[in-house]
């Protein structure tokens, strides 16, 4: 370091290599590493205040963001993560689900909310949790929804099937057994499991079976919603790590669900009467006699309110720890077509990527594709059957190509007729 009036060993030509100002005008002068450049203090000064305005939009990751760009962080355990917007959430959704544009945005809000709402302080406005219900037929993505949404926020996410669990004591699985789920899939680190995603598939299976509490004993219906409740509000549960109630002896590990985000799924089958009911008696108000001549009546569904998850059997307390109804659409001939070559992962794309492992270039032709939808939805499979068509048609090709010296392959709609045609899977 030349200090002022130190020539540096008497090299008199030594000076800022920025500003030009010599060691006589300046109290210090740092040498570059090389030793052939210097700098001055002056100019760290002013280095220094022009890296702070660059960085004062920096991001979490410590990367200095485009101008305008938002801060945009939660705490993760101690450290701080990006959360990304509702705007990003959705088009990551738009990358694996085919439609649903409803049940994506309100997904997409009702996540960043809930992770805003974790990265609050405690002074803070309290801001209530965001649990999600979706109501939609069976195989048009609920579950694709709540995987694809937890892929993306790299959180633990666990499936759970509704109908499995009862009221402690009966048959069946107790109410903690879903968040056994959620710590597996998170490695037993509970702080982490605390944050995670936890999916109740088939939620209308625990319905009551009518619109008044039950005198008699309901185990697997309102006695479970009662259960679930005290998930769903937040609480400190003991779980047991392993599961079930084999093992008494085991240690119970404590979770509190308050931070657990809660997404709901079913078809509640049915559930369209009740809306119509509703919408065609509640003339005064809602829908006058030009507002209900507007009603789409092939879809009910999208006028589904929290009243009618009533009707069906939920109970009120459940219903209103699930702020956030969403419905899914149907998905018709066009959609399943999409469904079938669109998403990232689409079921035609794996194929292919099978075959060109082997070096065969795989080709569905689109009557091929059309044939494999008409198909769907004359058994009635949905975007569920898709799979089981197309394999039930790639089978022999799979068994065979292997072992045959081909390059390319083309699927026809003969050939797919006629290994259909041979198959009973209608
Ligand atoms: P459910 O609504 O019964 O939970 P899933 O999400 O399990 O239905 O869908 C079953 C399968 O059907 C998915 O794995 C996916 O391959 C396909 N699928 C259903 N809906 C869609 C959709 N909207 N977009 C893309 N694929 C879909």
């Amino acid at each position: 370091m030349a200090k002022s009036g130190n020539k540096n060993g008497g090299n008199g030509s030594v000076k800022c290599s920025f500003c030009g100002k010599e060691p006589s005008y300046t109290d210090i002068l740092v040498p570059s590493p090389l030793g052939d450049a210097y700098i001055c203090s002056e100019c760290v000064d002013q280095i220094e205040g022009l890296l702070k305005d660059y960085f004062s939009g920096e991001d979490a990751k410590g990367k200095p963001a485009s101008k305008g760009a938002k801060k945009n962080v939660a705490e993760d355990a101690g450290e701080k993560t990006e959360i990304p917007t509702p705007r990003q959430i959705c088009d990551f959704l738009n990358q694996y689900v085919i439609g649903q544009d409803d049940a994506k945005k309100y997904l997409s809000v009702a996540v960043y909310n809930h992770y805003k709402r974790l990265s609050q302080t405690r002074d803070d406005v309290d801001i209530e949790k965001s649990n999600i219900i979706m109501v939609g037929p069976t195989g048009t993505g609920k579950t694709l929804l709540a995987k694809t949404i937890a892929r993306q926020l790299d959180v633990p996410f666990a499936i759970v099937d509704a109908t499995v669990l009862t009221e402690a004591g009966y048959v069946g699985e107790d109410i903690e057994s879903l968040l056994v789920r959620l710590l597996q899939a998170a490695d037993y680190d509970v702080a982490k499991a605390e944050r995670g995603i936890v999916f109740i598939d088939e939620i209308d299976k625990i319905a009551r079976k009518g619109d008044n509490p039950s005198i008699t004993r309901d185990v697997s219906g309102e006695g479970v919603q009662q259960g679930l409740l005290k998930l769903l509000e937040g609480s400190i549960v003991n779980v047991p790590p392993n599961g079930g109630r084999k093992h008494p002896e085991q240690k119970m590990i404590a979770v509190d669900t308050k931070n657990i985000l809660f997404i709901c799924g079913g078809a509640f089958d049915g559930i369209e009467r009740k809306i119509a009911h509703r919408l065609n008696t509640h003339v005064v108000g809602f829908t006058g006699r030009a507002e209900r001549s507007k009603i789409d009546s092939d879809n009910y569904l999208k006028y589904i309110a929290p009243q009618d998850l009533k009707s069906f059997g939920l109970i009120p307390e459940i219903i209103g720890r699930l702020p956030v109804l969403v419905h899914l659409d149907p998905l018709d001939r066009e959609a399943l077509l999409k469904v079938l070559t669109e998403p990232k992962n689409a079921i035609i794309r794996q194929y292919e990527k099978l075959f060109a492992m082997d070096g065969v270039k795989l080709t569905f032709t689109p009557e091929t594709l059309e044939f494999i939808v008409d198909k769907a939805i004359e058994y009635k499979l949905g975007a569920r059957g898709l799979r089981t068509i197309v394999e039930t048609i790639m089978i022999d090709p799979m068994y065979e190509t292997p072992s045959e010296k081909v390059d390319e392959l083309v699927i026809t709609k003969e050939f797919a007729e006629e290994k259909i045609k041979k198959a009973y899977i209608g």
